[in-house]
């Protein structure tokens, strides 16, 4: 069992742009070669089961939470699988013991469990790094969001350098 564990979130999608599961791949690769256990959605769907497949390549623990309503889609031979009743139940253990959480381009899904972290971190609830990774500029609007929010006094700027946007795999490791 790794010491540490990195949740990933990202796209269900199987039709993005093939640039964002390379993406995935080579910063899924980054965290498991810095001794990192991977926790994901575990489906086969999209970036899902690229996160997935990266990291049974390594021989790290692969964690896969999903609620029951999705046991057809379950990725199969993970390390382990754990079933919740609901989507907040799964958010919510995915989550759990996680120094990192990593969110991958995705769509709202991906969104809603990546502000769902950063409240969490910002109110103390949970300690966890957060990076949104940045393949070709895909967060520069959440990034200009969260800038808007400071300008108007809406966001604090020390909790809005609670989440890092690293663009390359060398900015995603100098998080690690
Ligand atoms: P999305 O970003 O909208 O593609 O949603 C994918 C993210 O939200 C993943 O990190 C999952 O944990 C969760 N999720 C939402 N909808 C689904 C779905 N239909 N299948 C698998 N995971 C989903």
């Amino acid at each position: 069992m790794q010491a540490r564990k990195a949740v990933f979130y990202c796209s269900a999608s199987y039709t993005i742009d093939p640039k964002y599961n390379q993406a995935a791949r080579d910063i899924v690769r980054a965290a498991c070669l810095h001794g990192y256990g991977i926790v994901s959605g575990g489906t086969v769907k999209g970036t899902m089961a690229v996160v997935c497949d990266e990291a049974m390549k390594h021989g790290v623990e692969v964690i896969g939470i999903l609620p029951r309503f999705m046991d057809e889609l379950v990725y199969p031979g993970m390390t382990k699988t754990v079933w919740t009743d609901t989507m907040s139940e799964r958010k919510e253990l995915m989550r759990e013991g996680c120094s990192l959480a990593v969110a991958l381009p995705g769509g709202i899904g991906t969104l809603d469990e990546l502000i769902e972290t950063l409240v969490l971190v910002k109110l103390g609830r949970l300690d966890c790094r957060i990076a949104a990774v940045n393949v070709d500029g895909f967060y520069d609007p959440l990034k200009a969001l969260l800038d808007h929010y400071v300008a108007t006094n809406m966001l604090e700027p020390a909790d809005r350098a609670l989440i890092s946007f690293p663009s390359t795999v060398e900015e995603f490791e100098a998080l690690l």
